[in-house]
Formats: structure tokens, sequence, C-alpha cells
């Protein structure tokens, strides 16, 4: 799903975001990156996205070569991952349904097929009945369950997640992560970023260990 080759990111300032980074991803998998402020996470995910191209080396993805690709296939390369941010970056004057249908919209479905799979994302996590909601009426981990909604509705091939749990308070991130491995199983890649060591440690998935830009370590969790 995912092939790093010797993929070096030098920012235009002289900055080096990830020094020659080499891994795979077989689909399906569920996988961490971790490392101190700076280690190069935000860098690796704004790659997959094709968000910043890389310097240096190869980024397969789903086998498009992200090293080569062109601005107008972004939008298709797009289609195909959903994300997840830290502030979960909801409209506060849309309701939850119409949060969750954007993306949908943008691809351009039928009312029907929009609502359909609308509802069954809310009831992946559990919102099935916050539907005409404003998200200011939720708690923040509704709110952040609602970003997940947004995330898989176009059912995508890859999840990303940046720092998903960075305002929560353990239980919430907990109930969270488990979330993501809802949707893990239903065959979904997914790969979150987070510094959140004691939370990773409990869940025993493959983890990435950055350190300034470089790879130093790739097991898993414990
Ligand atoms: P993390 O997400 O692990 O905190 P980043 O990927 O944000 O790490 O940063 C890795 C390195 O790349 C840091 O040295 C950072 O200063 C640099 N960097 C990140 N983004 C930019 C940018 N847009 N321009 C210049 N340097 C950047
Ligand atoms: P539906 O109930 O809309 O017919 P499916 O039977 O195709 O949907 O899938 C069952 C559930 O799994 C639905 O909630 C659907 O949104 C979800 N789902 C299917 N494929 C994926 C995927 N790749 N990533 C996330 N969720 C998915």
């Amino acid at each position: 799903m995912i092939r790093f080759e010797q993929v070096g990111k030098r920012y235009p300032n002289g900055h080096v975001g990830l020094h020659e980074l080499s891994f795979r991803v077989r689909r399906g998998e569920f996988l961490f990156v971790t490392g101190h402020s700076g280690a190069g996470k935000s860098t690796l995910l704004r790659l997959l996205l094709a968000m910043e191209r890389p310097t240096t080396g190869k980024l397969m993805l789903a086998n498009q070569d992200l090293s080569q690709i062109t601005t107008a296939q972004i939008p298709f390369l797009r289609r195909q991952i959903g994300v997840v941010f830290q502030n979960h970056q909801l409209l506060f004057d849309r309701s939850v349904f119409d949060n969750v249908a954007l993306p949908l919209q943008i691809l351009g479905l039928s009312k029907a097929e929009i609502d359909k799979r609308v509802r069954s994302a809310l009831e992946r996590v559990s919102l099935a009945d916050k539907v005409d909601q404003l998200p200011a009426d939720l708690s923040t981990g509704q709110q952040q369950r609602v970003g997940i909604a947004r995330a898989v509705v176009h059912r995508p091939a890859l999840l990303l997640a940046d720092e998903p749990t960075g305002n929560l308070d353990p239980r919430l991130a907990a109930e969270i992560m488990g979330i993501f491995e809802d949707i893990n199983r239903l065959g979904t890649t997914v790969l979150i970023a987070s510094h959140d060591l004691a939370l990773i440690a409990r869940m025993r998935h493959r983890m990435l260990t950055l350190q300034r830009g470089r790879l130093i370590g790739d097991g898993e969790a414990n």
C-alpha cells in the first residue's frame, strides 16, 4: 500500500524533514508513527497526501508514484485517503450530517446515497442519534468521532490521523483508538502519528519511531 524508498525531504529554507527514509506498509495494516516534536511525523503525512513532494527517493502509494504525481492527479489520490486531525476541523455552523456529507457532496453522489453513507458512518462511531445536532452541542470526544466519520464516509483505502487523541483524556483517547481499530477491521489501512507512547504501548501494533527525520525503530510497541 505504501512504499518509502530512500525518501528525503528538504524544505526550501534548508530544514530537513526526512533523511532517506525507507519502509513498507501492507494493505490492511495498522501502524503508529511516533517521535518527538520535529522528528518528521507531519512531513511524512504531508508527503502521503501529496501536500509536499519528496526531494529525493521514491514514494509509492497504492501503485501511484507520489514523486511523479501531477497536480491534476492529486484530487484522485486524495479520494483514496481519509484524514483525521487533532482539532477535527469541523464546520461549526453546519449540522453533524452536513459535516460528514461534505466529502460525498464533493464526489457528486446522489442525495439518497449520501444519506445512506452518512448514517452508516455515524453508526460506526456510535453517533447516529446526533445527526441533526450542531458540533457545538457535542462533547470534545463526540466531535472527534464526527471527524472520524467524515474521514471514512467515502470508504478510503488509507486512513491517516495526526495526533488524533492530542486533546483528549486517557479514557476518551482509548475509545477513539478503539474506533480506529474497528475501521481497520473493515480492511482500511490505518496510519496514526502520535506521541502518546503510553497509549500506543497498550495497543500492540506496529510502531515506526522517527528521530530527527530518521527511522530509528520499526516493530511492535511494548
Ligand atoms: P513532527 O511532526 O514530528 O513534529 P515535522 O515533520 O513537523 O515533525 O518537522 C520535521 C523537521 O522539518 C523539523 O526540523 C521542522 O522544523 C522541519 N519542517 C517541517 N515543516 C516545515 C516547513 N513547512 N518549512 C520548513 N521546515 C519545516
Ligand atoms: P452499505 O451498508 O452502505 O451497503 P457495505 O456493505 O459496503 O456498506 O459496508 C458495510 C459497512 O462498512 C458500511 O458501514 C461501510 O460504510 C463500511 N465500509 C465498507 N468499506 C469500508 C472501507 N474501506 N473503509 C471504511 N469503512 C468501510
